[in-house]
């Protein structure tokens, strides 16, 4: 066998030897620096280092999220949401590029909860966005794939800041799969959108009620063809239905338009409505005081996770998990008992340190 390497692994190694080399020069400063000129690759690395489990990327991670913390929040917030098939990522597609043709910069990002089981994104499986993907004004980041759904969603909500800083415009957060990641893009974002069909009852699309209480405003694709009538009357319906729901807080009603994202149909009547909510919950306060609620929301939810990870990272209370776990199979004391015999053992742990 020779010993020479084949060209392939040279080229791999000269690739490698270039990343590490740039990772050691990398700084917060520099990250920061490279995001706020416009620079996708930094804004893309940025993310993939507040994704990283190693310590000291996080380390970095923190101090580039308040640098651009001090920057943020200049963005509208748009959410994203309906079951698979009614059309989000081909509205995404049409909307992102109508809203570049206004002369705004578009960050697409996306909150999968299947990704916990498959360990990877189900985004990245299927050719989406391809025009919008290419466009220089606009950055399409797939669902981060390691963690809870907690985990995941706390980072894409960094990610929105980070995008901020980039001078994004328009921010949306799209859910992909159904029923579990609404409530957390609901939390993150300013105006929560509900993709819909006409003719399918709300059963069939998998929608709770719950999550229609949450929307902004119902956008029932597909409006074209033979579709056309059904959809005008699904939207009379709706708009009707909704007088029905408890009045938003913010003072707001939600509207209901129809869009046909194939044909580009509709893209600007969506904008106007969003614009029209931004300034309307901007005049009464209330754009701002459900951010400053947000921040809250994830304050608590971080120190859950914070709590969660210093539990069950802790070595001594994995040993007494395994203990418990067999009492608890062999039905030896309740799991309620267990919890607390845990949680106790863990707090002794700490007040000795
Ligand atoms: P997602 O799963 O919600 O992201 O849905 P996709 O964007 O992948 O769309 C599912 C299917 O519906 C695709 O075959 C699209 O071409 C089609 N589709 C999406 N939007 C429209 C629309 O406005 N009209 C019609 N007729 N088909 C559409």
């Amino acid at each position: 066998m020779s010993k020479l390497k084949n060209p392939d692994q040279a080229k791999i190694d000269k690739l490698v030897a270039v990343h590490k080399k740039h990772a050691a020069n990398r700084t917060a400063s520099k990250l920061f620096a490279s995001i706020q000129s416009g620079n996708k690759n930094a804004l893309a690395e940025s993310i993939t280092l507040l994704e990283s489990t190693r310590e000291q990327d996080q380390k970095m991670a923190r101090e580039l999220l308040l640098k651009c913390l001090s920057v943020s929040g200049k963005s509208i917030r748009i959410g994203i949401t309906g079951v698979p098939g009614v059309g989000k990522s081909t509205f995404i597609e049409s909307f992102g590029q109508y809203l570049i043709s206004l002369g705004k910069k578009v960050a697409v990002l996306a909150i999968d909860p299947s990704s916990e089981k498959t360990g990877g994104s189900i985004l990245g499986d299927k050719t989406r966005m391809t025009n919008l993907a290419i466009n220089p004004h606009a950055f399409i980041r797939p669902t981060a794939s390691r963690g809870s759904l907690g985990g995941v969603a706390q980072r894409t909500r960094e990610c929105v800041f980070l995008c901020e800083a980039a001078g994004y415009d328009v921010i949306l957060i799209e859910t992909v799969g159904v029923g579990q990641s609404e409530t957390a893009v609901h939390s993150m974002t300013d105006f929560f959108m509900l993709l819909m069909l006409a003719g399918a009852g709300d059963e069939l699309q998998g929608i709770k009620r719950g999550i229609m209480e949450m929307a902004d405003g119902i956008v029932i694709n597909k409006a074209d063809g033979d579709n056309i009538k059904k959809a005008n009357l699904a939207k009379a319906q709706f708009q009707n239905a909704i007088h029905l729901f408890p009045a938003n807080e913010n003072g707001w009603i939600p509207k209901v338009e129809t869009t046909s994202a194939v044909e580009n149909k509709g893209m600007d009547v969506v904008w106007n409505l969003i614009e029209s909510f931004a300034n309307q919950t901007k005049i009464n306060g209330s754009f701002d005081s459900n951010r400053d609620e947000q921040q809250l929301y994830w304050m608590h939810e971080s120190v859950k996770e914070l709590i969660l990870n210093s539990v069950y990272q802790n070595k001594s209370v994995q040993k007494k998990l395994v203990a418990l776990t067999k009492k608890l199979r062999m039905k030896e004391i309740s799991s309620q008992d267990a919890a607390l015999e845990l949680v106790t053992y863990y707090e002794n742990g700490k007040t000795k340190i």
